[in-house]
């Protein structure tokens, strides 16, 4: 995101120079910058008591696998972010979460978070947002992610350091 109008007062923005940050994006109105960022969001890998990894299928998008996602809400730190929407998309109860690496996802503008979460196997209860949610192997994760680069990204760095 990079702003051109000042999302506070409307008022178009100068560059000014900021410290060591350089040009930014200034309102003399307001009098404050706005820097240009990228979405944050998380991405989670959820991992069950055999090692099995949750992947879904979204009702809305491309027909393939992917890992349980969502952005960040305001107030909310990125573990809660992953503990809820496991919960929302999937319908686990996450016990515990670790974070793995982030990635820039520049086609969408989002800072990526990744997690694992680790949850106890059972019955999916999907939101009206995923088509189909089924457990795989690491083997079969990394096959069904091939064209999914960063859940790929996050799986292959999860299995390098576990
Ligand atoms: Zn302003």
């Amino acid at each position: 995101m990079k702003f051109e109008f000042c999302p506070k007062c409307g008022m178009k923005l100068t560059p000014q120079t900021i410290g060591d940050e350089g040009l930014v994006p200034f309102c003399t109105n307001c009098e404050r910058p706005w820097f240009s960022f990228s979405y944050p969001c998380v991405i989670c890998l959820v991992i069950n008591e055999n090692n099995e990894i949750a992947l879904i299928k979204q009702s809305y998008g491309e027909d393939r696998y992917v890992c349980v996602a969502g952005y960040i809400k305001q107030g909310e730190n990125a573990e809660e972010c992953a503990i809820r929407e496991v919960k929302e998309e999937i319908g686990l109860d996450v016990e515990s979460v670790r974070f793995i690496a982030s990635y820039s996802y520049e086609k969408r503008d989002n800072l990526m978070l990744g997690f694992v979460c680790f949850a106890k196997s059972c019955d999916f209860t999907l939101s009206c947002e995923v088509d189909k949610a089924t457990w795989f192997t690491a083997n079969e994760a990394e096959y069904k992610l091939k064209n999914a680069s960063i859940a790929l990204q996050l799986l292959m760095d999860y299995l390098r350091i576990r």
